[in-house]
């Protein structure tokens, strides 16, 4: 039996101190995980996992050898001309890099998950810039941290555990002097860990950026608060929040989904970054910084490769094997109906894009690349299954900060299973040679 310790790979947090026990070919327990860590680690033998290449025939899923499927697939995507790539938020950077190669070769179009997430953030900061924050100085440094959004306890579990209640190496006290600011129109998880000093606000729906304005126009002038309040949050409250904003020593607001959508005609995100910028030249004594809850564990990752290798963080097109210039994203691609076969890794979007798109996805030929069942799985045309990075292999991802972690492979996949990048080549490969 070996004793070690790993990275967990259930979300973007990636905690580095999960202590497994294995005989080498099964995990016997697992230590440290959160419920959600520990499904990750039970994939590894789940009801739900995928272990068989599968292809719909009139219909009807058959199981078939991986050959078979890669043979498939490469007749799908030679039939297309606008073939579409979308996902890899799930994978490593190294199959990423080879999930852009794949666009390039065959002229598709290729987005991740990023792009309706917390991608949205950093394309708006190219406008106004940013102020990024790592774990490690949240832990030590930070005295104030807003939740706005953003409901972590349950989708990062442990983030709050770690930033909240651990102590700082620059502060003789940890949680008793961080302030928990929670803004959101719903009582989520997160309001539960609130202590006393904390402040919870829930805003009327819609209203956030309402609130925002209000905040950078105090910030300049004050008494201009409403008496009514804004967004049902009172004008006492709000005088609270505008205090603590611009009295923290270090303060951090954490970006979640319920910011990213468009309010009142207007870019959240980017009012957002703008009170933060306001601040900051206000503040005197230290810094308010922003920082980004994106789920998936290497949802970052594509970022960084698609920067890297092309100059764009995303929707990256191409054309004659070039990169060509594009407005369009995966939303208004499958929108437009502007594809004609869809390659989907390691995601579910039959499942987390609107039903009005999802209906648009499966009308045209569908091969996705996953290790488990998910509604896609259902309507995909063919289906190879992936090895479980971070346990079945290994490879480069980015953390919730930005932090690259290296993951290492802790047992073999089964037999016949590859793992993400390894598929992508031997689509490459066999379409280079067809
Ligand atoms: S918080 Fe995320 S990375 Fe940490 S143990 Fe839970 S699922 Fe794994």
């Amino acid at each position: 039996m070996v004793i070690e310790r790993v990275t967990c790979s259930g979300c973007s947090l990636l905690c580095d101190d999960i202590i497994i026990k294995s005989d080498g070919l099964y995990i016997e327990e697992v230590i440290g995980a959160c419920l959600k860590g520990k499904e990750r680690f039970d994939l590894l033998t789940a009801k739900n996992r995928i272990t068989k290449s599968q292809i719909k025939n009139n219909g009807e899923l058959q199981k078939v050898t991986y050959i078979e499927a890669i043979e498939r697939a490469i007749k799908i995507i030679k039939k297309s001309s606008k073939p579409l790539l979308y996902g890899f938020s799930t994978v490593s950077c190294e199959a990423q890099l080879k999930g852009i190669e794949l666009a390039r070769v065959i002229n598709g179009f290729i987005d991740s998950n990023s792009i309706i997430c917390q991608g949205k953030v950093l394309n708006t900061a190219k406008e106004t810039g940013i102020t990024l924050t790592t774990i490690t100085e949240i832990i030590n440094k930070m005295d104030l941290l807003i939740l706005w959004g953003a409901n972590a306890a349950e989708s990062i579990p442990r983030l709050l555990n770690k930033i909240l209640f651990s102590r700082g190496k620059f502060r003789m006290t940890g949680r008793e002097i961080k302030t928990l600011v929670v803004i959101d129109p719903v009582k989520t998880a997160s309001f539960g860990v609130m202590g006393v000093r904390d402040i919870a606000l829930q805003i009327e729906t819609g209203k956030d950026i309402e609130l925002i304005r209000v905040l950078k126009e105090e910030c300049c002038k004050t008494g201009s608060i409403p008496d009514t309040g804004v967004g049902g949050i009172d004008k006492d409250d709000l005088k609270r929040l505008l205090l603590h904003l611009t009295g923290a020593e270090n303060g951090v607001i954490l970006i979640g989904q319920g910011l990213l959508k468009t309010q009142e005609d207007g870019n959240v995100v980017k009012e957002l970054l703008e009170l933060v910028q306001l601040i900051n030249v206000k503040q005197q004594k230290g810094r308010l910084s922003v920082f980004m809850l994106g789920g998936h564990y290497n949802m970052a990752g594509f970022d960084h490769v698609a920067l890297s290798i092309s100059g764009k963080n995303h929707s990256l097109q191409f054309s004659n094997n070039q990169l060509v210039e594009t407005s369009e994203t995966i939303v208004s691609k499958i929108d437009k109906e502007d594809f004609d076969c869809s390659i989907i890794v390691g995601t579910d979007p039959i499942s987390h894009l609107p039903s009005r798109l999802s209906k648009k996805l499966m009308k045209k030929p569908l091969i996705l690349v996953d290790n488990k069942q998910s509604a896609t799985s259902y309507v995909a045309d063919v289906t190879i299954p992936s090895a479980i990075t971070g346990i079945e292999c290994g490879g480069l991802v980015y953390r919730i900060d930005h932090i690259p972690i290296e993951l290492k492979k802790l047992l073999s996949p089964p037999s016949n299973i590859h793992n993400d990048e390894e598929i992508l080549i031997k689509l490459i490969e066999a379409l280079k040679e067809a």
